[in-house]
């Protein structure tokens, strides 16, 4: 990869300081890391010799971090049902029947959707994640990998420990370090204390990540309190399941101050999921009380089957708005905190924001240019007063991404996929699909869906 310089109308830094640096500049060095950056005149002048790619009407700023989704085929097939009935009905039905080819052409779908709207790194929960892998290492994304692990006997159809050590010991750190590999739980009702013992052992042993959903609906928080008499956050720390080295925990919607306090103290990240959790009538997250209280938010698509898209800049907009009308307060979680959730806070809820998230000196290239010719852009004002953040945030689309950088390579250009025929992708989709949808059509007709839960 040769160096090259990228210069652009605006560098929106995400910084600590969220400074915008007009007609600037960043060289990106051949290793794919951010060598330097300031006014372009400047930083053309110091490297003579490098290339310079002009982008004109763009503005430059850190790839987006979708700090939780799910790949998948269910788009537009999963509709009108709360969350637990929906996974009984919908999701875990489809689970049983997925193989790997059909998790591979869905992993390849979602992250080639992700990438043309401008996030270069995804937190993906999935089963047969080895295709996830490859789909990854093909396109060019970041990935982190948690594989949907379930060990209980009412839930033996997903991946297991045993799967996820195996994803671990082939992918974790592959693809030249884009591609990293945790110790995923669907959920701790879908284990047994055994397992969740062992979860923890194994992300310590292998020194990565650990990913669950918490707290996701009112359900949750009464199925916890009936089972073990304390609430959810407070079961995960007493058992154990906040020990791993790093810990994301998804949703986190119904949560009493105790519970954030605990998340606080143990540095676990959060993924806000704000369409999800409206689609599914879940609820709206305490985010402004979570950032007061120092945890760091990220923000998450979820599965295209929640969403339906895999949009960051909608999901950036949508917090805004769930924020200032569950609190009746305009100026709820203002747009600045909005973009860093998206960017240098989601990176941090990964525990990977020494790495990426903003534009500095020594982090990995992965940035995107965002077009300022729209209508929707337009009027762009910057400085003090300036409303470009407002407008990143209430009005751009994930379709006016124009470029997407991941590591020093270019995979996005004229909102084109480079690493890939998009065309090709969708096609093995539609052909993948009917199959599932017979398959699980069969299992239904064979096995009334039951709630597993209600037996435990
Ligand atoms: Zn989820």
């Amino acid at each position: 990869m040769n160096p090259i310089i990228l210069h652009a109308d605006h560098l929106v830094m995400m910084d600590s300081n969220n400074a915008v640096l007009q007609n600037g500049a960043a060289l990106i060095g051949a290793d794919g890391r951010i060598q330097s950056v300031g006014q372009a005149d400047e930083v053309v002048a110091a490297n003579p010799e490098v290339e310079v790619k002009r982008l004109k009407d763009r503005l430059l700023m850190p790839g987006l971090v979708n700090a939780h989704m799910h790949s998948g085929l269910l788009r537009g097939t999963a509709e009108g049902l709360p969350v637990w009935e929906w996974l009984q009905q919908f999701i875990d039905p489809m689970h049983r029947v997925v193989n790997e080819r059909e998790a591979e052409i869905a992993s390849f779908l979602c992250y080639a959707e992700s990438l043309l709207c401008g996030e270069t790194t995804v937190v993906d929960m999935w089963r047969h994640m080895h295709g996830s892998a490859n789909a990854a290492a093909q396109l060019g994304i970041r990935a982190v990998l948690v594989p949907y692990v379930a060990e209980h006997p009412d839930h033996n159809y997903f991946e297991t420990l045993k799967t996820n050590e195996a994803l671990i010991q082939k992918w974790h750190g592959g693809a030249d370090g884009r591609v990293n590999v945790w110790v995923g739980l669907e959920h701790m009702f879908y284990a047994t204390p055994e397992a969740w013992k062992r979860a923890i052992e194994m992300a310590t042993h292998y020194q990565t990540g650990f990913h669950t959903h918490s707290n996701e609906s009112k359900f949750d928080v009464e199925e916890t309190e009936r089972r073990y008499q304390m609430r959810p956050i407070e079961a995960l720390e007493k058992f154990g399941l906040l020990d791993a080295p790093h810990t994301l925990l998804a949703h986190c919607v119904w949560l009493s101050d105790a519970e954030i306090q605990i998340l606080a103290e143990r540095k676990v990240g959060v993924a806000h999921n704000p369409i999800s959790n409206m689609k599914l009538a879940s609820g709206a997250a305490r985010v402004v009380d979570l950032l007061a209280s120092g945890v760091a938010v990220g923000l998450g698509t979820d599965g295209e089957k929640e969403n339906n898209n895999l949009d960051m800049f909608e999901e950036m907009k949508t917090s805004s708005l769930l924020a200032k009308l569950s609190r009746l307060d305009a100026a709820a979680l203002d747009a600045w905190s909005v973009c860093r959730m998206g960017t240098v806070m989601g990176a941090r809820a990964l525990g990977l924001d020494n790495e990426i998230g903003s534009i500095e000196v020594g982090k990995q290239a992965d940035l995107i240019a965002v077009r300022t010719d729209t209508p929707r852009m337009t009027p762009l004002i910057t400085g003090a007063d300036g409303n470009l953040h407002h407008n990143l945030v209430h009005a751009v689309r994930g379709g006016d991404v124009d470029m997407t950088m991941v590591a020093g390579r270019i995979v996005v250009e004229n909102g084109k996929l480079l690493t890939a025929d998009i065309q090709e992708l969708i096609a093995d989709a539609n052909k993948a699909v009917p199959d599932l949808f017979r398959r699980r059509a069969d299992w239904l007709a064979a096995h009334k869906p039951v709630n597993a839960l209600e037996k435990q």
